[in-house]
């Protein structure tokens, strides 16, 4: 029988023998492995042979998290990094070249959108459509393009891609569709379902969760044809051509960068994620509670939430995953100093991370958004007033009471 998400997370490592008989992968901080048999030590360097030459590229302990990546996004591979950007980062380095040219949702992270415009200078082309919209991609396709990138729900405005539909665009035309699944996790949302070929997540957003790790990976789902890739190197060539994405990250963006995930912070995302999917529905449930609350409250002016009716992709949100998620951003009413409101908020912290048990608020335009100016924040929609929440898992009520008191000082 097929087990749940969470059974399968909680017992993955057991499924080869851990040293001991401990319940789950300890800790393993050495550098370097030392083979008594020198030919063995060879034939693990040239991928003939399974096993760890040096901390750089992996450990067993990371190895245990990057089988429970590959589980949670029902993968076939998953290399882990020092954080979220590092996988992002490696990634995009491993597999492109000069002149290749990448069709990307304008809806970015921020520092995804800065990453990208390094990668301009270096000599790949982006171009930033609003993907939300399939024909948008579509017509951005050139023979040159290399892959697709999009996020699952955009942050701060929560805008949806046209998921679906992108991955039936680019398996159409032979693509890499390649999907940030930070603010959904693989708990609302298996990319794979529809066809991406590699998957990005932030692991210390939802799956860490506990606001005491950096980390990041990318998953090959193997539904990608790496035949049809023109930048993957001939000594990465295996015979399994499944493998060949995931082994040019892994030495060109692992290897080579070095944004390596440490075994005791492997560790301590792996113990998050243990409980990703509790954590999920309960931020998820307060995230929909103060949503309505906010919704009906005079003092504030718009609520950007895929679970309320109004939202541009609600029924898109409902189709495509398990709850809308934690992420929200607020309008204040005219008048309302969006600092004097923050900071008289006693339980939420004014915080620019999101996914943390603790629900946290950040003015957006005066910290996050500031390098922009305000001409291009005015045309993204982000206002001097809007405040991004984080949900966390709190009781429900002494959230409400909170935001209840400070939007009436
Ligand atoms: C936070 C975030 C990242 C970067 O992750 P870090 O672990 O902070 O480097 C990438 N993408 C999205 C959508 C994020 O929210």
């Amino acid at each position: 029988m097929k087990r749940g998400f969470t059974t399968t997370i909680l017992h993955s490592d057991l499924e080869s023998p851990i040293e001991h008989y401990a319940v789950h992968k300890p800790m393993h901080a050495a550098v370097a492995y030392g083979y008594p048999d020198a030919r063995e030590l060879a034939k693990v360097f040239k991928g003939e042979a399974p096993g760890y030459v040096y901390g750089r590229q992996g450990n067993p302990t990371t190895a245990a998290l990057e089988a429970k990546i590959s589980k949670m996004e029902d993968g076939i591979a998953t290399a882990s990094f020092s954080t979220g950007m590092a996988a992002i980062a490696a990634t995009f380095i491993a597999l492109l070249r000069t002149g290749d040219h990448v069709v990307s949702s304008s809806f970015l992270f921020g520092n995804t959108n800065s990453l990208f415009g390094t990668l301009s200078t270096l000599g790949c082309e982006i171009s930033y459509v609003d993907a939300t919209r399939v024909e948008n991609v579509a017509r951005a396709i050139r023979p040159d393009t290399r892959l697709v990138f999009v996020e699952t729900i955009a942050n701060p405005c929560t805008q949806i891609a046209d998921l679906a539909r992108i991955g039936e665009l680019c398996a159409s035309r032979g693509l890499l569709y390649i999907v940030d699944n930070t603010m959904t996790s693989p708990y609302l949302y298996r990319p794979k379902q529809n066809r991406a070929g590699l998957i990005i997540n932030s692991l210390t957003k939802y799956i860490g969760g506990h606001g005491n790790a950096l980390g990041g990976a990318v998953t090959d789902t193997g539904l990608y044809d790496w035949t049809r890739f023109p930048n993957i190197y001939d000594n990465y060539k295996t015979a399994n051509a499944a493998q060949w994405g995931i082994l040019q990250i892994r030495k060109k963006g692992l290897r080579d960068v070095g944004g390596t995930l440490a075994a005791e912070v492997a560790h301590r995302l792996a113990t998050g994620a243990e409980t990703l999917a509790l954590r999920m529905e309960r931020a998820s449930a307060n995230a929909l509670q103060l949503a309505r609350f906010f919704a009906r409250h005079p003092k504030v002016k718009k609520v950007y939430y895929p679970g309320l009716e109004d939202h541009p992709q609600h029924q898109l949100a409902g189709e495509l995953f398990k709850t809308y998620g934690a992420l929200m951003s607020i309008e204040l009413a005219d008048g309302i100093d969006c600092f004097d409101f923050l900071n008289r908020l006693k339980l939420v912290i004014s915080s620019s991370h999101l996914g943390d048990n603790r629900t946290l608020a950040i003015p957006i335009a005066h910290t996050i958004y500031w390098e922009m100016g305000p001409e291009r924040r005015a045309e993204m929609g982000i206002v001097d007033s809007l405040v991004r929440l984080s949900i966390g898992i709190e009781d429900s009520d002494d959230l409400v009471g909170d935001f209840q008191q400070a939007l009436s000082g």
